[in-house]
C-alpha cells in the first residue's frame, strides 16, 4: 500500500468539507460536545463514525480488541470517566461485532502470550454464562451469542463505576449495547434493559456520594 494515498485522501477530504461551509476546521477547533461515547472493538471491519454516519465532534470514541471494560485498564477508565464527568454525554454505547477475532480466540484453547490475560476477560463472559452458551450446539450461533453476552457484560462494568452510575442518577445518561452484523452491515441495538441489569447489580456494586 503506497501510505502517500492517504494524505491525497485528506487533501480531498478537507475539500469536501470546506465546499460548502469554508469555516468548517476553525469551528471543530472550537471544541467538542459529543453526545455519545463509543466504546468498540479496534478491528478494521468495524468503522464507528462511519457506519453510522456520524460527523466529526459527534462521538467519543474508545476501541480495543473485543471491547472489553475492565476496572484496572487506566484507558478505558479515564476515556469512561472524562466523557461521563467532563464531556457529559448522554450516552454510553458498548458496541460489539460478530465475527469478532477476540471473542473467537477466547473461545478457543490456546496459549496465546500476552493476550492471555485481556482474553481472560471474555473468558470470564463465558464462564458466567456456561449453561446457556453450552447448551447452544451450533459452534457458529454460540460465537454469535458469546460476542453477544461479552457485550452486555462489559456495559455492565461500565455501570459499576461510580461516575456512570452518577451520571445515570442525576441526569438520565443511558447505557446501550448494540452488535455490528459485519455479514449484513447492520447495527443490531441488543435491547438489554440497564435500569433491571442495574437493580439486579446494585446490592453488590452501588457508589453511593
Ligand atoms: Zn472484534
Amino acid at each position: 500500500m503506497d501510505l502517500s494515498k492517504i494524505f491525497e485522501n485528506n487533501e480531498k477530504w478537507i475539500q469536501s468539507k470546506t465546499q460548502n461551509d469554508p469555516a468548517y476546521f476553525e469551528n471543530l477547533n472550537k471544541g467538542q460536545k459529543p453526545e455519545v461515547l463509543y466504546i468498540g472493538c479496534s478491528d478494521s471491519r468495524v468503522t464507528a463514525e462511519d457506519l453510522m454516519g456520524m460527523q466529526p465532534g459527534e462521538l467519543f470514541v474508545h476501541r480495543n480488541v473485543a471491547n472489553v471494560v475492565n476496572a484496572i485498564d487506566l484507558n478505558a477508565q479515564s476515556v469512561i470517566n472524562y466523557a461521563v464527568t467532563h464531556l457529559e454525554v448522554n450516552h454510553v454505547v458498548v458496541c460489539g461485532h460478530y465475527s469478532c477475532g477476540g471473542v473467537k480466540a477466547a473461545m478457543q484453547a490456546q496459549d496465546l502470550g500476552i493476550l492471555n490475560p485481556w482474553l481472560r476477560n471474555i473468558r470470564d463472559v463465558y464462564r458466567s454464562h456456561k449453561d446457556e452458551l453450552n447448551a447452544i450446539s451450533d459452534e457458529d450461533k454460540r460465537y454469535d451469542r458469546l460476542v453477544e453476552l461479552n457485550v452486555k457484560e462489559q456495559a455492565i462494568n461500565v455501570v459499576k463505576m461510580a461516575a456512570v452510575q452518577r451520571a445515570m442518577r442525576k441526569r438520565g445518561m443511558q447505557i446501550h449495547g448494540w452488535v455490528f452484523d459485519i455479514k449484513s452491515g447492520k447495527l443490531i441495538d441488543l435491547e438489554i434493559d440497564f435500569q433491571k441489569a442495574l437493580s439486579d447489580i446494585m446490592e453488590i456494586y452501588r457508589l453511593e456520594d
